[in-house]
């Protein structure tokens, strides 16, 4: 297929890669000029605008910080919409509000474009071994035409049901995962001040109904799981102003369906202040420091 793919960063560029692996045509823009190069010599054409990398392709992918970004890319002068032939589908995999994905597929659809929110999980790990999860949100005719592309780049492609339920699926992790790490902090910090081996109290936990992914995988607890940022300085893994920015896009969805989030507006306020901090690159699990004396954890 000749696909059109704008916005090579961290996942981007390695789900482009992939999508080239698997044989398919690539037209490729991203502001970053040397993210463009790199795609192109592994055999990507350079395109200088969003709307060239949109002509002449089947489908269209984005994979942008925002919906600001997505809206400058979608209807910019020098945009898709203004060089895509009706009928090819805009993907995007972003992570953005539900309310703008609405308004981005109505654009797409007086354009004569059908618009697929596919957000993505299982991070920059997952975009380059090809193995993330995609929640898709649109008809089930347009789930099954982006499926073969997208499973070029994922594992397990879902259909979560109409447009925007994508990113509804996405945000709605996102928060549990945010209260759950926040409250794994709490537990272990509380119990080690306690007096209890922080290995001990993690292995109860993770055997008993405490358990969830924020204690078994991400224990926030340095040497509590080998493999957690936590026992690496907290490096390289999901940072806390990525999760700071998805507890936004949760309150204020939230805001707008008139649901309250008691549990996911603390948990912002937490990350808020570890970003204020000067934390926000650190892995979201560092949010524990706010329980403990600076440099304990
Ligand atoms: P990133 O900041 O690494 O990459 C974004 C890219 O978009 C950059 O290369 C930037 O130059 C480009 N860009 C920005 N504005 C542009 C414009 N107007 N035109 C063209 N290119 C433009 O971000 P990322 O980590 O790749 O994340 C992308 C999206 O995926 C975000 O919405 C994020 O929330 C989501 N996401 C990220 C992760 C992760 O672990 N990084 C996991 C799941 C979902």
């Amino acid at each position: 297929m000749k696909i059109g793919f704008i916005g090579l960063g961290n996942m981007g560029a390695p789900m482009a890669h992939n999508l080239l692996k698997a044989g398919h045509t690539l037209n490729v823009f991203d502001l970053n000029a040397h993210a463009v190069q790199s795609l192109a010599a592994e055999g990507a054409t350079a395109s200088r605008t969003p709307k060239a990398a949109s002509t002449d392709v089947e489908y269209v992918i984005t994979m942008l910080p925002a919906a600001a970004h997505v809206k400058a890319v979608l209807t910019g002068e020098d945009g898709i919409l203004a060089g895509i032939a009706k009928n090819v589908t805009i993907i995007d995999s972003s992570t953005i509000d539900p309310a703008s994905v609405k308004t981005f597929a109505e654009l797409a659809n007086q354009n004569g474009n059908t618009f697929v929110d596919a957000p993505v999980s299982g991070g920059t790990g997952g975009a380059t071994a090809g193995t993330l999860t995609f929640m898709v949100g649109g008809s089930a005719t347009a789930y099954e035409h982006v499926k073969p592309i997208l499973q070029a780049m994922g594992k397990n492609i879902v259909h979560c049901g109409d447009t925007s339920t994508g990113q509804v699926a996405k945000i709605c992790n996102n928060l549990v995962l945010g209260i759950t790490m926040a409250g794994v902090s709490e537990a272990m910090a509380l119990g080690v001040a306690l007096g209890i081996d922080p290995k001990v109290l993690g292995g109860i936990i993770n055997t008993s109904t405490g358990r969830c992914w924020s204690s078994d995988t991400y224990n926030p607890f340095p040497g509590v799981i080998e493999t957690a940022p936590s026992t690496r300085g907290y490096t390289g893994g999901f940072g806390t102003d990525l999760m700071l920015k998805d507890l936004g896009l949760a309150t204020d969805a939230a805001r707008l369906a008139r649901q309250p989030v008691y549990l996911g507006a603390l948990a912002q306020q937490l990350y808020q202040t570890m970003s204020t901090k000067g934390a926000g690159k650190l892995d979201f699990s560092s949010v524990i420091k706010l329980y403990r004396n600076e440099g304990d954890a």
